[in-house]
C-alpha cells in the first residue's frame, strides 16, 4: 500500500451486511440478481460477485458479454445475467459459456435466434419489456409476439421476463405504479395464452430503488445494484441501514504554509484569507474526483474535515489542512469513507459536485488500487 498514491478499500463485510439487509426488505422466497456491471460499480466486479454468491445472491447481472465473459473466466459458475443490449458477435461466447441474454426488441431476438442456431446452442433469454423508460425493451403491445417467437423457437428458451423502472425513487412515484400494472398486464396476457411455460421463470423488476421502497408486487427476483455497495439511489430514500462497501484514500505528499492573498491552482480560484496551511494530494480528475470538487468538497484528515482550496486538477488536489491537528507529510486522507468517527459519503459528494452517486463510483479510475478487505480469505482476488 505504501506504493499506492491513492487506493480504494472495498469492505466485503459490508457489502454481505447489504445484502442481508436486502434479503430482508424482500423475504426469502425473492432471488437476488446482483448488478455488478460497470466492474461491479467501480468496486471490482469477480471479487464482488464471488463475495455475494457467498452472501446472498443467487444470480449476477452484467450490461455486456465481455462482463459475462469475465467473471466466467474468473470461475463464477452461477447464474449471469446480460440486461442490456447484445449485438452481432458479442453472442456465440456468451452462449457458449451459458450466459443468459436480455432481449430488448424483436429484432435483437431474431438475431440472438439466428446466432444460436448457427452455433447450435439454446440461448436462455431473459424478454425485457418496455413499461415506460423507452431505452430498451419490447412494447407491451409487441411482447406476446416475441414471446411467442422465444416459446416456438428451438434455439432459444425463456428464462425470465422483466422490465426496469424510471423513476429514481422507485415506488415512491406514480410512475411505478403505473409501469407495474402496464407489466402485470403483459404478464397476465402471457400466461393465459400459455406463454410463459411451466418453469420456473425468474420474473424482475425491482432495483435498489424499488426494494428500498418497497414496490409491490416485487414478483420472485430483483436486481439490486447501489444499495449492494451501501449508497442510497436518491436523496428522497433513506440508506442509514446500508454500509458503504467503498472507501477512497489517499495521502498527503506535500505540506507547506503560505502568506495571506497566495492563490491555488489553476485559474487562483482560492486566496488565502490569512497565513494558510496547505496539502497535497496525489490524485485529481483523471483518479474520479471530480473537477467539480473544487473549492466545494472537503476530505478527511487525521479525523477533522479539510476543505479542497482551488481547482482539481488531472493528478493532484490541494486541501486546507489549517484546522488539522498535527498534520503531517504522508497523513492518510480520506476522500470518502469514514476517519476517527466522521465520514464523507459519496451521496454528499454527488450532491457537491451536481451529480450522482453512481457516477462518483463509477468515475474511480484505473490507478486506484481496490484493496479488499473483511470476507472469506478465498473471496479475495488474486495478487
Ligand atoms: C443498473 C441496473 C439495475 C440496478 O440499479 P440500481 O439502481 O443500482 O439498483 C437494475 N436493472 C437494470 C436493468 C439496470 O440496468
Amino acid at each position: 500500500m505504501d506504493t499506492s498514491r491513492a487506493w480504494a478499500e472495498i469492505d466485503l463485510d459490508a457489502l454481505s451486511h447489504n445484502l442481508t439487509v436486502l434479503r430482508r426488505r424482500i423475504g426469502a422466497g425473492v432471488s437476488i440478481l446482483l448488478v455488478a456491471k460497470a466492474d461491479a460499480y467501480g468496486h471490482g466486479a469477480v471479487a464482488i460477485a464471488h463475495h455475494a454468491l457467498r452472501h446472498g445472491a443467487d444470480g449476477i447481472g452484467v450490461t455486456s458479454c465481455e462482463e459475462a465473459l469475465e467473471l466466467r473466466r474468473a470461475g463464477i459458475r452461477s447464474r449471469i445475467v446480460v440486461l442490456g443490449a447484445v449485438f452481432g458477435e458479442e453472442a456465440p461466447q456468451a452462449l457458449e459459456q451459458d450466459i443468459e441474454i436480455g432481449i430488448p426488441s424483436a429484432e435483437l431476438c431474431r438475431m440472438l435466434e439466428r446466432t444460436a442456431r448457427r452455433v447450435a446452442r439454446r440461448a436462455r433469454v431473459h424478454l425485457k419489456v418496455d413499461t415506460g423508460m423507452n431505452r430498451l425493451g419490447v412494447p407491451p403491445a409487441e411482447a406476446l409476439e416475441v414471446l411467442a417467437r422465444i416459446r416456438a423457437s428451438l434455439h432459444m428458451e425463456l428464462a425470465g421476463v422483466m422490465t426496469h423502472l424510471a423513476p429514481t425513487e422507485g415506488a415512491l412515484s406514480p410512475v411505478a405504479e403505473a409501469q407495474v400494472q402496464r407489466f402485470q398486464a403483459v404478464l397476465e396476457e402471457a400466461r393465459s395464452k400459455h406463454l410463459l411455460g411451466a418453469k420456473r421463470l425468474w420474473i424482475h423488476v425491482a432495483n435498489s430503488a424499488a426494494i428500498l421502497t418497497r414496490l409491490d408486487p416485487l414478483h420472485n427476483a430483483v436486481r439490486p445494484g447501489i444499495s449492494a455497495y451501501g449508497v442510497s439511489p436518491d436523496p428522497r430514500i433513506d440508506a442509514s441501514e446500508l454500509r458503504p462497501v467503498m472507501s477512497v484514500y489517499s495521502k498527503i505528499v506535500h505540506v507547506r504554509e503560505v502568506a495571506a492573498g497566495e492563490r491555488v491552482g489553476y485559474g487562483g480560484t482560492w486566496a488565502a484569507r490569512g497565513r494558510a496551511l496547505l496539502a497535497t494530494l496525489p490524485l485529481g480528475y483523471a483518479d474520479g474526483i471530480d473537477w467539480r470538487l473544487g473549492n466545494r468538497g472537503r476530505v478527511l484528515v487525521r479525523g477533522t474535515f479539510a476543505p479542497i482550496a482551488g481547482r482539481i486538477s488531472m493528478d493532484y488536489t490541494t486541501i486546507d489542512v489549517g484546522a488539522v491537528p498535527g498534520v503531517r507529510l504522508g497523513d492518510r486522507v480520506t476522500l470518502f469513507g469514514s476517519d476517527g468517527g466522521r465520514s464523507v459519503r459519496v451521496e454528499e459528494l454527488a450532491d457537491q459536485a451536481g451529480t450522482i452517486p453512481y457516477e462518483v463510483l463509477c468515475n474511480i479510475g484505473k490507478r486506484v488500487d481496490r484493496i479488499y478487505r473483511g470476507g472469506a480469505p478465498e473471496g479475495r482476488p488474486p495478487g
